[in-house]
């Protein structure tokens, strides 16, 4: 039920819904207007100090800001909006308990931003890191420091420099501040570590264009450029990266690059929300009128990322940018309250301020109303500037005192492991991949999608050896994780190009006694398996055995001990 009082719905608590939210609230007094904000979650994310997380120069939590303790007047609700009927004027939400609701608006803000791009190379959605969230930093931040770990531990020169080299692929503003942050962590860490120096570590900067940092003037980018090489970091351009691998990335012109890590800055696309809403889009993305309403709507209005809105200053496409999304964010709002009031609504213009981009090494590039500052000094503003956009003074003094502890101290080199958290999540193989190797500890199971994959008896000095079975798309292997703790008995390897679902053993353990038919199938499968195990003890010379669960199977020596080990064991998944 709606009340009698105007409701204003935003979706979306980033810089643009947030400081709409703000304006409003300051606008229309409680008893005037009801402000009702869904957000996924229930924080707003600074991104631009992402990087900084990423290269433990500040905490993780310094960059989220909780809505409702920033809003408090607003209704804050972290909820996901799924959908919008802008004939009836409603949102359509999930509840807690998972139901859809619907609430009714009297003026709808669409704000919901963009999300990575996890399709807009093969292999980035499975082998990189995204950065577009704080899970998504303090992630690999960890990576990071548990590749240095395992550099430090491993006995293999060439290995070692494997684990230690970090592509970053994009060189746009969030590509190289992530490259300078983790080429700083690194060689200012490096010291620390007994079996490696700062000289065996290498950040790559892989960048499509002819020029890193686009937004800037020439002389800035050359500068910057300089400045990343001479901090050792490897930019390379004119380099399109077309695929994203296990070990590294292939570039277009057939180069392979070989990394442990891979960072993605590249492609954003719209949310999910964005594909159900019937309004007039480009690629995707919301269109306004110059007032930021969506054309034919009276009361539905979008800003910040998911739209593109002229700005009336110069008669560009506004960049998604955080200084454009708080700009539209008040412009839009003081155009809902000119026609809650009657008045004419106002086009959105705004002159922009300039452009910050942090190098690494106390290093930046500024453009500051059409002044250009490099070096020292420009970081100085950077971080200055950054600091006294911090929304709260409880996280602007948090960030100052992690950035003067660095004046003084080392960088936290400690993580959390991740090792009880589990999810299921895809990947992707390429032909002759090994997907695990004999002897290695059991801990996921795997569904194929697309693609073959070979069981192959091998040993870590010899992967190719003889084939036991050949497995094809609805079929699975690694179960035996849930049945034992010993090591795998075999090898498996990609035959083709293959996608499998993967799920960790604790995931795979509580899926299996609620979902009957996945029991079933799996407690047939394994009882197939060991007949067909019992068939070969029989009949020795009887090598080929027609069908199996992935279309064709060999059968040799190897599987009898794969059936060993799981013998009659289907019974223990009917408990
Ligand atoms: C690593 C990084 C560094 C950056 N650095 C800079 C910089 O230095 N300077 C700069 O100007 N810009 C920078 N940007 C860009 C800037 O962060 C964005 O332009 C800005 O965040 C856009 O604000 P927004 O409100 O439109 O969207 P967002 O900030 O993305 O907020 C959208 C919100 O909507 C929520 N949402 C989405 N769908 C739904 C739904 N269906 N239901 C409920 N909630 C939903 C999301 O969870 C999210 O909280 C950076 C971005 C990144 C990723």
């Amino acid at each position: 039920m709606k009340s009698s009082k105007t409701r204003i719905i935003i979706i979306g608590g980033g810089f643009a819904g947030v400081s709409c939210a703000k304006t409003l609230r300051r606008e229309l007094a409680p008893d005037e207007a009801e402000i009702v904000l869904f957000n996924r979650e229930n924080q707003l994310v600074f991104s631009p100090l992402l990087a900084e997380v990423v290269g433990s120069s500040i905490n993780p939590l310094d960059v989220i800001v909780p809505l409702r303790q920033l809003l408090p007047k607003v209704f804050c609700r972290a909820e996901e909006v799924k959908d919008v009927h802008f004939l009836a004027s409603q949102i359509e939400y999930e509840s807690e308990d998972c139901r859809l609701c619907h609430m009714p608006y009297d003026h709808l803000v669409i704000a919901c931003g963009s999300s990575a791009n996890l399709h807009a190379v093969p292999g980035l959605a499975d082998y990189s890191f995204p950065l577009k969230n704080v899970a998504d930093a303090a992630a690999l931040r960890s990576q990071i420091l548990e590749k240095m770990e395992k550099a430090e531990v491993c006995p293999d020169p060439k290995r070692r420099r494997w684990h230690l080299t970090f592509i970053v692929v994009g060189g746009g503003y969030t590509g190289v501040e992530v490259a300078g942050e983790i080429n700083d962590l690194i060689r200012s860490s490096a010291r620390y570590y007994r079996n490696f120096s700062a000289q065996d570590a290498l950040v790559r900067l892989i960048h499509a264009g002819d020029q890193i940092l686009p937004e800037v003037s020439s002389r800035l980018r050359q500068f910057a450029r300089t400045k990343l090489e001479l901090r050792g970091i490897n930019v390379m351009l004119r380099a399109y990266v077309s695929e994203i691998l296990s070990d590294g990335v292939t570039l277009k012109d057939g180069r392979s690059i070989k990394g442990g890590t891979v960072v993605s800055t590249i492609g954003v696309s719209p949310t999910p929300l964005m594909e159900h809403l019937k309004a007039v889009k480009e690629k995707g993305w919301l269109v306004t009128d110059p007032d930021m309403r969506l054309p034919g709507h009276a009361n539905a209005w979008a800003i910040g990322d998911c739209a593109l809105i002229v700005n009336a200053y110069d008669g560009r496409k506004s960049p998604p940018t955080d200084q454009f999304g708080e700009r539209q964010g008040q412009q839009c709002a003081y155009n809902i309250v000119r026609r809650l009031k009657g008045y004419g609504t106002k086009p959105f213009s705004y002159r922009p301020i300039g452009q910050l981009c942090s190098i690494g090494g106390h290093s930046a590039v500024a453009e500051l109303y059409g002044r250009a500052l490099a070096g020292f000094v420009a970081w100085f503003v950077w971080r200055g500037v950054y600091l006294f956009k911090l929304p709260t003074w409880t996280r602007r003094f948090q960030v100052g005192f992690d950035w003067a502890m660095l004046l003084l101290f080392p960088r936290d080199l400690s993580h959390l492991s991740n090792r009880e958290s589990e999810r299921v999540s895809h990947a992707h193989y390429q032909c002759g991949d090994l997907i695990f190797r004999e002897g290695e500890p059991r801990t996921e199971f795997y569904v194929i999608e697309h693609g073959e994959v070979e069981v192959v008896r091998a040993t870590v000095e010899q992967p190719s050896h003889e084939t036991v079975t050949v497995l094809g798309p609805g079929s699975f292997f690694g179960e035996r994780s849930l049945l034992s703790n010993g090591l795998r008995l075999s090898t498996a390897r990609a035959r083709t190009s293959v996608e499998v679902l993967v799920m960790g053993k604790n995931t795979f353990t509580q899926l299996s006694p609620s979902l009957g038919c996945f029991r079933d199938a799996l407690a047939q499968t394994l009882i197939n398996r060991a007949a067909r195990c019992q068939n070969t003890e029989a009949n020795p010379n009887n090598e080929k055995f027609p069908g199996g669960e992935g279309g064709h199977s060999s059968v040799s020596a190897g599987i009898r001990e794969e059936c060993d080990s799981r013998r009659l064991s289907p019974k223990q998944l009917k408990h």
